[in-house]
C-alpha cells in the first residue's frame, strides 16, 4: 500500500485532483497496485481559512506519505512549492516534453526531458534595496552544480532516448556563476563517456527548441533558465494541458502539472487533466524505480498508453483542438486503463 498526499490547489487544481482521484481509484480497484490518497490543504484557499499557505499539518502528513501529488496553487505558488522543494531537499525539477499524436505541435517526434535544478539561482528570493536599485543574489554551488548533472546523465542513461545531455547556460555573461555550472556539468560528463554530451547558451536554446526541437533528448540546466524553457517546451508540443513534471529529491518526490492555477478557465470543466495525470504516471514510473516494483511500471505504462492511444483516436479537451469536458476525458483515460 502506498500513501499518497494530495494537495488539491486552488483555481483548476480542484477539477484536475477529481480526476486524478477517478484515475487513481480505478488502479485501486482493479490494477495490482494499492494507493491510500490523503487530501490535503494548501495554496490560497488555505491560506484564506487557516492564515498559512502551507499548514504545518499539510507538511506533516506529506512527511507521513510515500509521495506527493501537487495540484496547481494560485498567488501564494511561491509560499508552496518553493518551501516544499527545500524541506524535501528535491533538487531535481523533471520537465519532459513529449510529442503525442494529433497535436497542435510543431514537430511529431520530439521527445525530451529537461532537468532544471531546483534550489539554488535567482530563485533563492534574495534581494536587497541599495537605495533606488534592488540587487537580486544568484548562488549556483559546485554541489548542486554535481548532483543535478549526475541526475541528468543518469536519466539519459535509462531513457531509451538518443543517450545525449545539454547543458544549457549563459557562461559567455556570467562568466562565475554558469562558469562553475557549466565547468562541473563537463567534468561530471567524462564519468559517462558513452552518453554524447554538448553545451549550449540559453538563447540558442530557445530558439532551437523551436527550430529541431527533435535534436534534444536530456537538457540539464539552471533554476531560471530551466523554468523558461520547460514552458517553452511544453507549448512546442502541444501546449501546457499536457505538461507534467515532477520534483525529486534522494529520498521523497512530488508531482506536479508545469502549469499554474489557470483561473480563466476555472470551474468551468473544460481543463485538460493530462497534465495531472501524467504526473500521477511519474509518480508510478518513481515509486517502481524507488521500490524495485514492476507492478507500478506497469501501472504508469498503462496510464501513459491511455493518454496516448485516446489522444489519438482524436477524444480531447478544448486547449488541444477537442471538445471533450474534463470529466468526460477523464472517463475516457479510465476506460482504457483497465
Ligand atoms: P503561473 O504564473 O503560476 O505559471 P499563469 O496564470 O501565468 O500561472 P498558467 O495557469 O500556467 O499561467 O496557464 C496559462 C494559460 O494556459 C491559462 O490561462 C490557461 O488558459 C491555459 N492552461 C493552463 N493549464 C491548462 C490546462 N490544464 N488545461 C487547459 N488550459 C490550460
Amino acid at each position: 500500500m502506498y500513501k499518497i498526499a494530495l494537495i488539491t490547489g486552488d483555481g483548476i487544481g480542484p477539477e484536475l485532483s477529481e480526476s486524478v482521484i477517478d484515475v487513481l481509484d480505478i488502479i485501486n480497484d482493479k490494477l495490482g497496485v494499492k494507493v491510500e490518497v490523503t487530501k490535503l490543504q494548501a495554496g490560497d484557499a488555505a491560506l484564506k481559512k487557516t492564515g498559512k499557505a502551507l499548514p504545518d499539518e499539510t507538511v506533516e502528513q506529506i512527511k507521513n506519505s510515500d509521495a506527493c501529488l501537487k495540484a496547481p496553487v494560485g498567488e501564494s505558488a511561491a509560499d508552496v512549492i518553493v518551501v516544499l522543494r527545500r524541506l524535501l531537499d528535491l533538487y531535481a525539477n523533471i520537465r519532459p516534453a513529449k510529442s503525442y499524436p494529433n497535436m497542435p505541435a510543431l514537430k511529431e517526434n520530439i521527445d525530451m526531458v529537461i532537468v532544471r535544478e531546483n534550489t539554488e539561482d535567482l530563485y533563492t528570493g534574495m534581494e536587497f534595496e541599495v537605495g533606488e536599485t534592488i540587487i537580486a543574489l544568484r548562488s549556483i554551488s559546485k554541489g548542486a552544480s554535481e548532483r543535478i548533472a549526475k541526475h541528468a546523465f543518469a536519466t539519459a542513461e535509462q531513457r531509451n532516448g538518443k543517450r545525449k545531455v545539454t547543458c544549457v547556460h549563459k557562461s559567455n555573461v556570467m562568466r562565475k556563476t554558469d562558469g562553475l555550472f557549466a565547468k562541473t556539468c563537463e567534468q561530471v560528463a567524462k564519468n559517462y563517456p558513452k552518453i554524447t554530451f554538448e553545451h549550449m547558451y540559453v538563447d540558442a536554446c530557445a530558439m532551437n527548441l523551436i527550430r529541431q526541437p527533435e535534436s534534444f533528448d536530456v537538457i540539464v540546466t539552471t533554476n531560471l533558465f530551466g523554468d523558461i524553457l520547460s514552458d517553452e517546451a511544453s507549448q512546442v508540443v502541444g501546449g501546457l494541458g499536457m505538461a507534467p513534471a515532477a520534483n525529486i529529491g534522494d529520498r521523497f518526490a512530488l508531482f506536479e502539472p508545469v502549469h499554474g492555477a489557470a483561473f480563466d478557465i476555472a470551474g468551468k470543466q473544460v481543463a485538460n487533466p493530462s497534465s495531472f495525470i501524467l504526473s500521477a504516471k511519474m509518480m508510478f514510473e518513481w515509486l517502481g524505480i524507488k521500490n524495485n516494483d514492476k507492478s507500478c511500471q506497469d501501472v504508469a505504462k498503462k496510464i501513459e498508453n491511455a493518454v496516448y492511444g485516446i489522444v489519438k483516436d482524436g477524444i480531447k479537451t478544448r486547449d488541444i483542438g477537442g471538445d471533450k469536458s474534463t470529466k468526460e476525458f477523464t472517463q475516457n483515460v479510465i476506460s482504457r486503463i483497465i
